[in-house]
């Protein structure tokens, strides 16, 4: 894996939305993790999680702004996604932070752009990195390249 890149001005401004859309919307237990993606057109797409009673029911907040995207403007691919986490008041040494992005959530990543750059974790800092390096081996079905 190549060691991730530092980050643009246009990623902080990323981060930036991802935490405005979980502050905005937090609800504990329910709303916790934000994101926002960075569309190859250069559109900015939020998006918070679905928490779910039923827990397999839950959608990740990667997921609500993409969909968020297709239904405004059509798949335009991504160019950078992140997700952050909101810590609820009972974690009171914590503070917003970028998290990664869950198997299932890189895959649909990969799926809508191959190309997508994510923002990731980097010790206490984060950084970007490919879809393509946070996901080797991607599920394929039967013999499909
Ligand atoms: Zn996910």
């Amino acid at each position: 894996m190549k060691k991730p890149a530092a980050l643009s001005k246009a990623d902080r401004e990323l981060i930036a939305a991802a935490s405005a859309a979980i502050k905005a919307r937090y609800r504990d237990d329910w709303q916790e993790v934000g994101a926002a993606l960075r569309t190859r057109s250069g559109k900015i797409f939020t998006g918070v999680n679905l928490d779910a009673y039923l827990g397999r029911m839950a959608v990740c907040a990667e997921a609500v702004a993409l969909g968020r995207a297709v239904v405004e403007i059509g798949d335009e691919g991504i160019d950078t996604i992140v997700a952050v986490r909101q810590p609820p008041p009972r974690e009171k040494d914590q503070s917003i932070a970028v998290v990664s992005p869950c198997g299932a959530c890189r895959e649909l990543i990969f799926d809508y752009d191959p190309k997508a750059r994510v923002i990731v974790p980097n010790g206490k800092k984060a950084a970007a990195a490919q879809i393509a390096d946070l996901l080797p081996n991607k599920y394929r079905r039967g013999s499909e390249t």
